[in-house]
């Protein structure tokens, strides 16, 4: 197997993004005027990145060094102020975070942003490939990164079945990004990479024609590109089952109670519930009062929620309790949720 680092560091000297306002201050690339990197620029843009698009944060990045100039000021700063320089960019946890680091580097490391691979991983907010990419960016020092255009890079070359979100697709990508990154110019691979991700082998559509690693390509070579990276496979829900206890008085009236704040359908009025099986249904009814009756039992409904499926069986039970909180249906002013109204619309 060869690397793909050669053919993509020709291409990055002539192609790759060089004038990004974060890279002003690091060496340009064969020959060119070489400048100090500037880590605290640097470890800015990379947490901007993590979420959002290079087009995207460029101004962010370039207001938030003029109100937070230096990692000093930042960490000096009040919370509210960092947040509103964040304000429209999302994820608010990265900008707590940044601002956290901000006074962990002041306190224990001088100030200084530490060199060292494990102290950067222990900051909040930076997992394995930031940390890779602030040290490679900044000093050159060899660390492969896995970004999400490096993963559908590394997927697409070598075909790598499965998803990111699989342990062992992670791992493989892992073990293919450490093999790829080259020993010198790590700094500007690590640019070439994900600059080649950013604008060759976008997410869709891909412009294999002008990529300089399409030899490498087993995509391209197979005409698999739209396979991979591979698509997320979809979990099974669990499925829940739950029975609604209808009760109707002799009025027609339907009786309603107050769902608790937390939960799903928060402060919303619901049919009482319990477990959907026979036995646990008749003694939950026979507590409501002495003079209820099992009706019939309605036609059942499912609900699907973020993370699982649930199964509801209504069942209409008649009485003659006269408490307040029966409600008369064509007057019903609370707010009731979907499946309520559904099984409401089914009473005659
Ligand atoms: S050849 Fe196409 S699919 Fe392969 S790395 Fe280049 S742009 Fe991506």
């Amino acid at each position: 197997m060869n690397s793909i680092s050669k053919p993509l560091l020709q291409w990055f000297d002539q192609f790759g993004r060089h004038s990004l306002p974060w890279q002003a201050t690091y060496s340009s690339p064969r020959g060119g005027q070489s400048k100090p990197a500037n880590i605290y620029h640097i470890w800015l843009s990379e947490i901007m990145l993590q979420q959002t698009q290079v087009s995207t944060v460029i101004d962010y990045f370039n207001n938030f060094i003029q109100y937070f100039p230096t990692l000093k000021s930042l960490a000096k700063a009040e919370e509210d102020a960092v947040l509103a320089q964040w304000a429209g960019l999302g994820y608010y946890a990265r900008a707590r975070n940044l601002h956290k680091t901000a006074q962990i580097i002041t306190e224990k490391h001088q100030g200084r942003f530490p060199k060292e691979f494990e102290q950067v991983l222990d900051l909040p907010g930076i997992g394995r490939s930031t940390a890779g990419a602030i040290l490679a960016l900044s000093f050159n020092q060899n660390h492969a990164i896995l970004d999400g255009n490096v993963k559908r890079v590394l997927a697409r070359v070598h075909q790598v079945k499965g998803h990111y979100s699989q342990a062992e697709t992670l791992n493989k990508l892992w073990q293919l990004a450490e093999f790829h990154t080259p020993n010198n110019r790590t700094n500007h691979y690590t640019q070439a990479i994900m600059d080649l991700g950013a604008t060759l082998c976008k997410r869709s559509k891909p412009e294999c024609e002008r990529c300089p690693i399409q030899q490498g390509c087993q995509a391209y070579q197979n005409n698999t590109q739209g396979k991979y990276p591979n698509p997320k496979p979809k979990k099974n829900k669990p499925t829940r089952s739950i029975a609604m206890l209808v009760y109707r008085n002799t009025l027609g009236e339907i009786y309603l109670e107050k769902r608790p704040e937390k939960g799903i359908w928060g402060s919303l009025w619901s049919f009482k519930e319990c477990t959907d099986d026979r036995q646990t249904i008749e003694q939950v009814v026979k507590k409501f009062s002495p003079d209820t009756r099992i009706e019939r039992y309605l036609a059942p409904i499912k609900h699907s929620f973020t993370h699982y499926h649930l199964n509801i069986r209504p069942v209409l039970v008649t009485c003659s309790t006269n408490v307040k909180k029966f409600y008369s249906i064509a007057n019903l002013k609370v707010g009731v949720p979907a499946p309520v109204k559904n099984i409401i619309a089914q009473l005659d």
